[in-house]
């Protein structure tokens, strides 16, 4: 208690009586991860106004000893931005300015606090287009998209966050400020640390803004979704539509259970008792995107029961809308859900499916997966009574066994949310012993106190 009021008071001095807020605020306490019980405790949560003040905090914490937590928008699905055994939360939330769009040059240069939406907007409004578009872009910010190197359904044409970023503004674990990379579109001068602090979830540095990559908006988009008897028949259009060597911008998938729980809110017309969804998004020029979306169609409807392919804006936009809706769908299903992010080679997809069932099954839990099919990036989950403390405990289980699912795939145990608290430790299942070694001597090169988001992103489980 002695330490949460005098790190207060003190920050208090340091950054102004209306930038710190008490280590009980529980917004700041706890992020969007399912894992069970997950809320931290915190002695103060700073809301620096600008990177200097985000530096003078640091400074403040190191000087102290004190752990610090970077936090963005609290969207996180891994409990990165939650602080585990007190410290400083460092909200980014108002650095939101200025926003400098170069649309000549087809680069903006932002802050870390800006709103994901936002960025996509004023891109947009400039006739480019900023296409990193992870599920909770109204609420996660610039900084926690490069802190996670976030993904979503456009990831499969247009790449993740990391490759749109040019360069970095950080703060280091010592409080001292630093740029690498810029304005220049290309840079191998020295070792790529600026993709080493892309999806480090803060453990490695604060990043205060950013200069990120645009490009030409395209003219049109028009999806295209079909609808198959079971997953054999949907991962062979998938093949297909790879095989043909066309690219859709977007390719996801919903399996059986996951479009059970979602079909009833779906925004066109869809078939009896589908037991898989293929949703493929065409972009271009007016003209190319028609010819696309003519050339998916054509690929995806053998083996299918019913496409539908929307046109105009409105149906559009209620069938990305609705796809978004699919991981809350899901949760009302039973109430609760443990939802993860593998990712496997494409030509395992099937397997990873049907296996994420299986393991469910073993465990007693309904189980489904959708995501980004593209990308053989699954969300698998566990669908529990929020109320069950035994099944929480069960879905835990069954969360290792899909870890472990993963790697024996070839795969990996995230390809989106990063490890977090969550998956602490799961990175063993994957790596070799030197790799994790490496790992380890990476971040206390960086943060050789250990101050910077202690307890995320571990190599190792700790004992
Ligand atoms: C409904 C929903 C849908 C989602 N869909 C997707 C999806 O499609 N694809 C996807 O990839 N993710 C998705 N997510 C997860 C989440 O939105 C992303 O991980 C997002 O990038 C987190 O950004 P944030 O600003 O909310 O970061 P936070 O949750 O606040 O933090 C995440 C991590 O980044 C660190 N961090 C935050 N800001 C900084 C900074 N400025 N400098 C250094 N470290 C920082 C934190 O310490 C933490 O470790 C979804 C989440 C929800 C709730």
């Amino acid at each position: 208690m002695a330490v949460s009021v005098s790190a207060s008071n003190e920050l208090r001095a340091l950054l102004g009586e209306d930038s710190v807020l008490p280590g009980t605020t529980r917004e700041y306490l706890s992020d969007y991860s399912e894992t069970h019980n997950l809320r931290g405790r915190a002695d103060a949560v700073a809301l620096p106004p600008d990177a200097e003040a985000v530096a003078a905090t640091v400074r403040w914490c190191d000087a102290h000893d004190v752990p610090m937590i970077p936090r963005g928008g609290g969207t996180g699905l891994a409990g990165g931005a939650v602080p585990l055994d007190g410290g400083v939360v460092i909200s980014l939330e108002r650095l939101t300015g200025p926003v400098t769009l170069e649309p000549e040059l087809w680069r903006a240069h932002v802050p870390a606090g800006l709103v994901t939406g936002d960025l996509q907007r004023r891109a947009r409004e400039s006739g480019l287009l900023y296409a990193p578009d992870p599920g909770a872009l109204e609420q996660s910010q610039i900084g926690g998209n490069i802190a996670t190197n976030a993904g979503g359904p456009h990831a499969f044409k247009y790449g993740v966050t990391g490759t749109w970023v040019r360069g970095l503004e950080l703060v280091l674990a010592s409080g001292e400020r630093m740029s690498i990379g810029g304005p220049v579109r290309k840079d191998v001068a020295g070792y790529d640390l600026r993709s080493l602090i892309v999806g480090s979830e803060g453990t490695l540095a604060i990043v205060t803004a950013a200069w990120l990559r645009l490009v030409p908006a395209p003219e049109l988009v028009l999806p295209v979704v079909a609808f198959y008897p079971d997953v054999q028949a949907g991962c062979a259009a998938l093949a297909t539509v790879m095989g043909s060597g066309l690219q859709p911008a977007a390719l996801e998938y919903l399996d059986e259970p996951a479009v059970e729980a979602a079909i009833r809110a779906f925004p066109g017309d869809a078939p009896e008792g589908p037991a898989f969804m293929l949703i493929a998004e065409a972009d271009g020029s007016e003209a190319e995107a028609a010819r696309l979306q003519g050339q998916l169609l054509e690929a995806m409807e053998p083996g299918a029961l019913a496409t539908y392919a929307p046109a105009g804006r409105g149906p559009i936009r209620d069938l990305w809308r609705w796809r978004g809706g699919v991981g809350p769908a899901v949760t009302t299903a039973r109430g609760g859900k443990i939802s993860e992010d593998i990712v496997v080679p494409l030509e395992h997809l099937a397997d990873g499916i049907l296996a994420t069932r299986e393991i469910g099954q073993r465990h007693g839990l309904p189980a489904c997966s959708w995501g980004h099919a593209g990308d053989g990036n699954l969300h698998s989950t566990f669908m529990i009574d929020a109320e069950d403390e035994a099944e929480a405990v069960r879905a835990e289980a069954a969360v290792e066994d899909l870890y472990r699912l993963a790697v024996r795939l070839g795969g990996t145990v995230s390809g989106e949310h990063g490890l977090g608290v969550a998956k602490g430790g799961a990175l063993a299942l994957q790596w070799p012993a030197p790799a994790l070694d490496l790992h380890e001597s990476v971040k206390r090169l960086f943060d050789p106190k250990g101050l910077l988001n202690p307890g995320k992103k571990l190599a190792r489980a700790t004992a």
